[in-house]
């Protein structure tokens, strides 16, 4: 079976225009500085109680996961520890026992684990660029669908049929 991580901000669910707009409302000039204090600080129960899922993200992925095409994985960035574990909750809200592997911020997701072979699905272009130097099959999730050089989906549950 195919490797398959799925990122969780911006493609299962909306966090990610969740706190800039909470960002923006502190009026604080958009640099690196105060984007990565910013989210070091982030109350994250408070998060992901405004956010939404993506299309219906969460019954895509127990779709994904019935398909039996797959070893499933959520494989999302964290600024801080208790981003992780908030994750961690909210998605075992969902689901008893996928896989959840929380990555420091400052470590590429691709020297997590093994990428050769293995599909990721993510918003980020530079992680997607990342992933395929490592050997990887990139797919980039956008709501625009567009793929910046990569196949791209705007629904997870399109991922069934596009391997075989
Ligand atoms: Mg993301």
């Amino acid at each position: 079976m195919t490797n398959l991580y799925i990122d969780f901000d911006g493609v299962i669910v909306n966090s990610i225009d969740v706190t800039y707009e909470m960002f923006d409302k502190l009026g604080l000039e958009r640099n690196e500085e105060n984007y990565s204090k910013f989210y070091r600080e982030l109350d994250w129960n408070d998060v992901l109680s405004k956010c939404e899922a993506i299309h219906d993200s969460w019954k895509c992925l127990d779709k994904i996961i019935k398909s039996k095409k797959f070893n499933v994985a959520i494989l999302t960035h964290v600024n801080s520890l208790e981003e992780a574990v908030v994750k961690v909750h909210e998605i075992r809200k969902h689901f008893r026992d996928i896989t959840i592997i929380p990555v420091p911020k400052a470590i590429s997701k691709t020297s997590m684990l093994k990428a050769e072979g293995a599909v990721l699905v993510d918003d980020f272009v530079h992680n997607l660029d990342e992933w395929h130097q490592a050997g990887g099959y990139s797919i980039r999730f956008d709501l625009d669908m567009d793929g910046k050089g990569y196949p791209v989906i705007d629904r997870l549950d399109v991922l069934i049929d596009m391997f075989d």
